[in-house]
């Protein structure tokens, strides 16, 4: 069983793919976290995101582990706990800069199948072009929605009191830059199930999947 969850940031892509894969005993993969990593990478290490070709040139270097576990996801550059760094302003302000490179998008594309392939129960991946680029066979699809209003008070919920009119603005200028990259944009598959969570709980998207899941 693989399940496909994409959607813009703020929709409770993780909370949602956590919780579902807890439930059904599946392995969860958050594919966010992998250009996140790789993008911190960069940073440490003194690459200039906006050069594409730096870039590209840097992209097979780090090597970046990822943990499956839901009730327990972890992520390793070289070695390191990266959980923690990843979830930095400067790294999400410039994931989307190094998240648009091909080679970037190939590396861990391949990454993310070959983690999927080895899931012996089944996975749930969240992520931008999960549904139509990485794993287009996925059993089901989701793509998850939810008006700009709603993800920005849900974030800055998450960033402990971050002003949300900043939050909104930076969000639909990463969200603009996923979705207009030439290279596996931030898109609905034409296949996949849509859920506006603008006026749901948590619990009530959980649910929503988890039926679906098993329908
Ligand atoms: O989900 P999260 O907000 O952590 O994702 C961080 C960034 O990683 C996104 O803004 C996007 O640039 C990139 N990303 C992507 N493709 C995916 C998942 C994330 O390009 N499948």
């Amino acid at each position: 069983m693989i399940v496909a969850i994409d959607g813009p940031s703020g929709t409770g892509k993780s909370s949602t793919s956590k919780a579902v894969a807890a439930k059904l005993g599946l392995s969860y993969l958050d594919t966010g976290a992998q250009y996140r990593a790789i993008t911190w990478w960069m940073i440490s290490n003194g690459v200039d995101v906006h050069d594409a070709d730096a870039v590209a040139n840097a992209a097979g270097k780090p090597v970046i582990v990822s943990g499956t576990d839901p009730a327990r996801p972890t992520i390793t550059v070289d070695g390191v706990d990266a959980a923690g760094p990843i979830r930095t302003e400067e790294v999400t302000s410039k994931v989307s800069a190094v998240s648009a490179v091909p080679e970037v998008r190939s590396l861990i594309t391949e990454l993310q199948r070959s983690i999927a392939k080895g899931a012996e129960r089944g996975i749930v991946v969240e992520g931008r072009d999960i549904g139509t680029t990485v794993l287009p066979d996925a059993d089901l699809k989701i793509f998850l929605t939810a008006s700009p209003e709603a993800r920005a008070a849900r974030r800055s919920g998450e960033l402990k009191g971050a002003d949300v009119h900043a939050t909104k603005q930076a969000l639909i200028k990463r969200d603009a830059a996923d979705s207009s990259r030439k290279t596996s944009p931030l898109a609905k598959a034409d296949d996949a199930v849509e859920v506006d969570t603008t006026d749901l709980t948590l619990d009530q998207v959980i649910e929503c999947v988890v039926t679906l899941v098993e329908e």
